[in-house]
């Protein structure tokens, strides 16, 4: 992100910030917060705060930090995404300017300088009273007000010269010449604002970057034990994949083996069963004509021709002793 530029314009009253600081947001494309402003068009509207900030303007007095803390925080919050501030008659107290830096730093910025515009007093009132003409403002009309309001500044806004000092950002500028002549010295005062502060970001963006480059160095130090530590990881996952591998083979082959063997046991007992079957339906038919076939074949032609001599000698034997005749006679008489 493009760091912000944010100005803090200082001076006394009549020093003329308002009408640089036009200058300034037409140039830089920044927003300008005149708390002054803000507090007049609190009172054109005839608000309640703008009620209560007007008798303590009017005498020439600084309003109450909380009130114009709060009315900083909001246009801040109004305008999220402009390139900068130029904050005019603010700060002007030291809680006022410790409230602005929390501020900006809640919202990942800060104050880029603080420039002075150094006018010496007699020259402010001549300025004040002159455009209390043409303003029409209560507070630029009256001598002892304008003066009562150089005291206030020298009282508690000078100071803070000290505070942006200590930070290194304050940045006098010569009040008194031309507009033109005092806009011209404000921009370089800027320009060397900017660099500076592009010079800060490279500073830690180098420091950044080293850290970068380390953390490379320390990459480096450690890759040779890394690849090496990979070289074994990979090692063992290969000799667990081989051990796999064989594994598998082996359980194929078992499996084939126990195939087999339980086919050839049921083609056995397939083969036992129609074997059973078969000599059954072999013993059955078998089992007359054989005994018929062994008969015939046995039995000669001459042991049935002395069968049947048999038979017929026992038949004229019956037939003799029912007819009480010798047998030798019923034979004879059956050849007849
Ligand atoms: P200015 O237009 O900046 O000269 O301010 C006009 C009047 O508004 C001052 O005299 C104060 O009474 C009041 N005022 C403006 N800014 C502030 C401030 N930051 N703190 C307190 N009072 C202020």
């Amino acid at each position: 992100m493009e760091k912000m530029l944010n100005i803090v314009l200082f001076g006394p009253p009549g020093a003329g910030k308002g009408t640089q600081s036009e200058n300034l947001i037409n140039k830089y494309n920044l927003v300008h917060l005149s708390t002054g402003d803000i507090l007049r068009s609190e009172i054109a509207r005839g608000t309640e705060l703008g009620k209560q900030a007007k008798a303590v303007m009017d005498r020439g007095e600084l309003v109450g930090d909380n009130i114009v803390i709060g009315m900083i925080e909001s246009k801040l919050d109004e305008n999220p995404y402009t390139k900068g501030f130029i904050f005019d008659g603010f700060p002007r107290t030291a809680a006022q300017a410790v409230a602005l830096d929390d501020l900006l730093q809640k919202k990942g910025t800060g104050i880029s300088g603080m420039l002075a515009l150094e006018v010496d007093n007699e020259e402010l009132v001549k300025r004040l009273l002159l455009r209390g003409k043409d303003s029409g403002r209560a507070d630029d009309q009256n001598e002892d007000i304008i003066r009562n309001r150089i005291k206030e500044y020298n009282n508690k806004t000078l100071p803070l010269k000290n505070y942006y000092s200590e930070q290194g950002k304050f940045h006098s500028i010569k009040g008194i010449g031309s507009i033109d002549e005092i806009f011209k010295s404000l921009i370089d005062r800027i320009t060397f604002i900017k660099a500076e502060n592009d010079l800060t970001q490279l500073e830690s963006d180098i420091e950044h970057l080293d850290m970068t480059i380390k953390d490379f160095d320390v990459a480096d130090d450690i890759a040779p034990e890394l690849l090496l530590e990979i070289d074994a990881i990979k090692r063992v996952e290969a000799e667990e994949e081989e051990e796999a591998r064989v594994l598998r083979r082996q359980q194929k082959k078992k499996a084939a083996k126990k195939v087999k063997s339980l086919k050839s046991k049921v083609k056995s007992v397939a083969k036992k069963k129609v074997v059973k079957k078969a000599s059954k339906k072999i013993v059955k038919k078998s089992a007359k004509k054989p005994v018929k076939k062994v008969v015939k074949k046995k039995s000669s032609p001459k042991k049935v021709v002395k069968k049947s001599a048999k038979k017929m000698v026992k038949k004229v034997v019956k037939k003799a002793i029912k007819k009480k005749v010798t047998p030798k006679k019923a034979a004879k008489k059956k050849k007849r």
